[in-house]
């Protein structure tokens, strides 16, 4: 997710339902870049987060909180446009006031209200399927917890029972560990999840998406063969928490402005010095 992206996500959760605490960015939102904290890092990375911030700067980190909206905004952005997600996503939660009641109308009208947004059919399963998923976990944990029993036994009606859709319960986790349990979700993969957790929660995860994948590759950060999925155990070894916010969406917009996926631009790159693709290129060139 790009800082377009990130910026329409947070129009996305600037609209959310319920008003939520905003999470805490584990490194600085704006201001100077924090290179004297990389202690212990690869220098070749320090050098080349060092140059991103100065080429495309530090961007704005401003979570807020509300995890389950930016699952489904993250869901709704998939094979599309930010414009057009976020025109999908606005028109959803106009139609419909809650998340259970997304999760419990006919699936063709969850698909003709997020229709700007392409795949409208399966996002709509997907978005309902994992609301489902979601209540069956909450009510299993909520029966843990003895409230099932407690209300039975005061005869309450089963509607009071039922637990509200939220995933609030990922704030109080550790990174892995809420990564984990978004990973649970049919459809939900480490991108999902890392986007999720960066942009809703102010949590240090990294989302590899095809830009940075593909320019974290040609600079040697991981190797030719690692998929992307792979990319993000590496990449979160790599890059210390505090970097990683600005790190990816920076990393996106190099490979949008200049290491493009065909013919990428390397004599305009201020990360030619630490690229490997680049000498290896110049190398052959030479011969
Ligand atoms: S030197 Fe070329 S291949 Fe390497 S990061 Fe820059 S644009 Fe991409």
């Amino acid at each position: 997710m790009g800082s377009d992206t990130k910026k329409a996500h947070n129009e996305h959760t600037m609209a959310s339902r319920q008003p939520q605490a905003a999470a805490e960015p584990a490194g600085s939102a704006t201001g100077s870049a924090p290179v004297e904290a990389s202690g212990g890092v690869d220098p070749r990375v320090a050098r080349i987060y060092q140059r991103l911030v100065e080429t495309y700067g530090e961007p704005r980190w401003e979570p807020d909180g509300d995890a389950l909206g930016g699952l489904i905004a993250t869901v709704l952005s998939q094979h599309t446009s930010d414009v057009n997600s976020a025109r999908a996503y606005a028109t959803l939660i106009e139609r419909f006031p809650t998340w259970e009641a997304v999760r419990d109308a006919p699936t063709n009208e969850i698909a003709d209200a997020i229709r700007v947004g392409g795949l409208a059919q399966i996002k709509a399963e997907r978005i309902q399927r994992i609301l489902r998923e979601l209540t069956e976990r909450l009510r299993a944990e909520q029966a843990a917890r003895g409230v099932q029993d407690k209300a039975d036994e005061a005869d309450e009606a089963d509607e009071a029972c039922e637990p509200r859709l939220t995933l609030d319960v990922l704030r109080g986790l550790p990174l892995a560990q809420a990564q984990e349990y978004l990973l649970g979700f049919s459809g939900v993969g480490p991108k999902t999840a890392a986007c999720v957790l960066l942009f809703s929660l102010g949590k240090p995860a990294f989302p590899v998406d095809t830009h940075v994948w593909r320019v974290t590759k040609r600079l040697g950060l991981i190797g030719q063969r690692v998929s992307a999925d792979a990319a993000h155990t590496i990449l979160l070894g790599l890059i210390p928490p505090e970097w990683r916010h600005t790190m990816h969406v920076d990393l996106i917009q190099h490979g949008r402005r200049i290491c493009h996926a065909q013919r990428p631009v390397c004599q305009r790159c201020p990360l030619r010095a630490d690229c490997q693709y680049y000498w290896t290129t110049l190398a052959q060139a030479s011969r």
